[in-house]
């Protein structure tokens, strides 16, 4: 009834030789036929990907977007650039942003808000840290950024959010959750949405993120939550990624 969606999220790295790879390598058809697949490459590469992926299941991402139309904001990027690149999906709230480049809460609604204007899916990040696990308010951090951002919405666009539950602990450290713990949480904000809206919360699709790879990816996507995942690491390698898209079939 949910598409899976399987996202990779290339980061600062990657070539344009990486893009050739993927756009040569995805052209094979083995892959099942209900399922969405997108990379996310650093900006500079959009125009080279969307040329390499034509033909073949890849759809595009974007890292993120200033929620601004336009102006003096040396080194941004807004929706309607990335949808005359024919971008779909852009990632919100993502932890190293919030870490790293201190957005916050309303930081990431308005960047969902301006998802929705210029036509692209917005990507969710959501997540603990592993101070706030281990003080037991997993569920209360996660519920807390969902709900900051679901609240601002229409409910016509609350279903179309894709919703990444990314553990900041399991982030690129080799960490991963186990299928139980994510399951957990996502089955938690299902049903924390299903309050609101029980077929809103039906329709949602929930990524897990945090060290998947080919090894795990099978496991974690057999969770009856789990509808997807957003991979960092393992999308840098193309047979990798490609096996991570086979295990979600
Ligand atoms: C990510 O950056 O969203 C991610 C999940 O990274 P990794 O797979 O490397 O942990």
């Amino acid at each position: 009834m949910r598409t899976p969606l399987i996202a990779g999220n290339w980061k600062m790295n990657g070539s344009a030789e990486l893009v050739r790879q993927f756009g040569q390598h995805f052209a094979q058809t083995a892959l099942p036929d209900a399922l969405d697949i997108t990379i996310i490459p650093p900006f500079p590469y959009l125009q080279a990907a969307r040329q390499a992926f034509d033909g073949t299941r890849l759809d595009l991402g974007a890292q993120t977007l200033n929620p601004e139309d336009s102006g003096a904001h040396t080194g941004e990027v807004n929706g309607k650039m990335l949808k005359e690149f024919d971008v779909s999906y852009v990632l919100v709230g993502h932890s190293e942003r919030r870490q790293l480049d201190g957005e916050t809460d309303d930081h990431v609604g308005e960047r969902t808000l301006a998802a929705f204007n210029f036509g692209l899916t917005p990507v969710l990040c959501v997540g603990e840290t592993l101070e706030e696990r281990d003080a037991g308010d997993t569920m209360q951090v996660v519920l807390r950024q969902v709900a900051h951002v679901m609240e601002r919405l229409e409910p016509a666009q609350r279903h179309k959010v894709v919703i990444a539950y990314e553990p900041v602990w399991a982030i690129g450290t080799g960490r991963t959750a186990s299928p139980e713990q994510a399951q957990e949480v996502m089955a938690g904000i299902r049903v924390d949405q299903a309050g609101y809206d029980r077929q809103l919360a039906e329709k949602l699709r929930l990524l897990y993120g945090g060290s998947m790879n080919a090894s795990n990816a099978a496991e974690l996507l057999a969770q009856p939550d789990i509808d997807g995942g957003l991979v960092g690491g393992a999308s840098l390698k193309v047979d990798d990624f490609y096996a991570i898209c086979q295990s979600a079939g």
